[in-house]
């Protein structure tokens, strides 16, 4: 599980995140759901240790995680407009955490192949990024973050920038392949409506605080307070 404790986060006197406590369970789709600047984006940020909170704690997967940078969380990550390789392949790009881990060329080749058939892009293996579409490029940045083995993966509205019929198909397609892989997966949206349908556990958050964690059903059953029921009340 990813726990995180008593989490202060302030930029000048702006309070971005106001102790904050949750736990993500292991092996679970969880979204993180709230309004535009509600604080989701700093918060998978400093599980992912891209930034420091000001007080409070991480671990992930049972390893204290507060201090470690980036590199050493085993986490991967997936943001909105996630940087690709514009010169590199799609087979490249994939490859690129294991190249720069030093595996063996055979052990290389063999995972690429797997992970470009897990997100349906195989034959694409040589393409640039930019012959691909909006929703095959986002997947190609999924391989990319699994190839390393994460145990924990933290996407970032993936696919807030595709139109609202491949944004369907993509996040139906995230829930057939967490089913598939089972990777504790820690994902944003300010869509309710995505929330609700891809997510086993949803957090809401607003202006920094936790309103409720809870499944789907709980959230629309039992709303903590009027702030849930009124977010969960404009699902169109
Ligand atoms: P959105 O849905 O729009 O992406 P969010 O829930 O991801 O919103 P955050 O990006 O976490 O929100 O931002 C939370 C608050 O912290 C916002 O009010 C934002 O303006 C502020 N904030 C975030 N990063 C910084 C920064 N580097 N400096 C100053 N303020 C920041
Ligand atoms: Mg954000």
């Amino acid at each position: 599980s990813i726990e995180v404790r008593g989490l202060n986060k302030n930029f000048g006197d702006f309070v971005a995140l106001d102790d904050v406590d949750v736990t993500i369970p292991t092996g679970q789709l969880t979204a993180l759901l709230g309004p535009s600047g509600g604080g989701k984006s700093t918060l998978l940020r400093i599980i992912a240790g891209l930034e420091k909170a000001d007080t409070g704690s991480v671990s992930i997967e049972g390893v204290e995680a507060t201090h470690l940078p980036a590199q050493k969380r085993n986490v991967g990550f997936v943001f909105q407009h996630y940087a690709v390789f514009k010169h590199m392949t799609v087979a490249k790009n994939v490859a690129f955490g294991l190249e720069i881990r030093k595996r063996p060329k055979d052990e290389i080749e063999h995972r690429v192949r797997e992970l470009l058939e897990l997100v349906h892009l195989s034959q694409f293996a040589h393409r640039l990024p930019s012959q691909l579409s909006g929703g095959q490029r986002q997947r190609m940045a999924l391989a990319r973050a699994l190839a390393v083995e994460p145990s924990v993966l933290l996407l970032d509205e993936p696919f807030g920038a595709l139109d609202a019929k491949v944004r369907k198909e993509l996040r139906d397609w995230l829930r057939r392949l967490h089913d598939d892989v089972h990777v504790t997966t820690v994902f944003v949206t300010h869509d309710q409506e995505e929330a609700l349908e891809v997510a086993d556990e949803i957090v809401v958050i607003n202006e920094g605080r936790v309103e409720q964690v809870g499944t789907p059903d709980q959230l629309y059953d039992e709303p903590a307070n009027d702030f849930v029921m009124s977010f969960l009340g404009e699902v169109t």
